[in-house]
């Protein structure tokens, strides 16, 4: 089955250009340069003809990026983590709720289903709402996840002491926010199409990959093409893509890639 997946947002937390900042990088005129906060969506065709839009977290961005995008739908949400720059967009799933007029399904670890709950506790509050907020459904990720005809399955990655889940999808992969990839996930990743990586920047950070840890794991699974994301405004993209090796790429908000599932 074939997908595009589009990059809705490939900056760190504070996105780029940064508050208050006027470095080089922030006042760059470079489209790709402009970082919303992490995201990506998937759409197909599933089996039955029906479109399916698949987003793998909602930053604080997600209604812009939805707007810039033209997202139509929204199938299912699934989470890396609950960090707030992957989580602060979920009530702006409510335009999607009514538009399709039907529960979202959410599919997230149990520590990240914690934080959710906790974060947007008037969405799981028993009193009648007084106005509209998100209809979701949480599901804890025990394992893969079937979503109209493609699989999803976690890949338990590490973001300092936080077990993040990247996913897995056809011979693709989005991992952000990790600075290791414990020993079990890297069987699943090796010799991937498409793989998506976190590197944050030049200099070490203890829970993000630098640019050259992700190039060292580009090096050792051998993917057809890595993607870098989760990237502050210490990266120029032209700039550090002259130094990258063939095949490994950084990504951009609004790319978009033909993936199989
Ligand atoms: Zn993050
Ligand atoms: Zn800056």
């Amino acid at each position: 089955m074939r997908a595009t997946l589009t990059v809705l947002g490939s900056g760190t937390s504070m996105g780029v250009p940064t508050i208050g900042c006027a470095c080089a990088v922030c006042r760059s005129t470079d489209p790709r340069d402009k970082r919303t906060r992490p995201s990506v969506k998937l759409d197909f065709t599933d089996q039955m003809g029906a479109p399916r839009t698949i987003v793998i977290d909602t930053s604080p961005d997600f209604r812009a990026q939805a707007l810039r995008e033209n997202v139509t739908r929204v199938d299912a949400v699934l989470f890396t983590h609950a960090h707030a720059d992957h989580i602060l967009g979920l009530d702006d799933i409510r335009a999607f709720n009514f538009h399709q007029r039907a529960r979202i399904p959410v599919y997230a670890n149990a520590p990240a289903l914690d934080t959710i709950r906790k974060t947007f506790h008037y969405i799981f509050d028993e009193a009648p709402a007084p106005s509209a907020i998100p209809l979701i459904d949480l599901h804890e990720v025990r394992g893969p996840i079937e979503l109209f005809g493609a699989t999803f399955t976690p890949v338990p990655v590490f973001h300092g002491k936080l077990e993040v889940l990247g996913y897995l999808f056809g011979r693709n992969a989005y991992l952000t926010d990790f600075n290791v990839i414990p020993e079990a996930s890297l069987p699943m990743l090796h010799s991937l199409d498409v793989l998506f990586l976190d590197a944050l920047r030049d200099a070490a950070h203890n829970t993000h990959c630098t640019i050259a840890e992700a190039l060292d794991y580009a090096a050792r699974l051998a993917p057809k093409a890595a993607y870098f994301t989760h990237m502050n405004h210490e990266v120029s993209h032209a700039a550090v893509s002259e130094r990258l090796p063939a095949g490994v790429f950084l990504s951009y908000d609004g790319l978009k890639l033909e993936v199989e599932l």
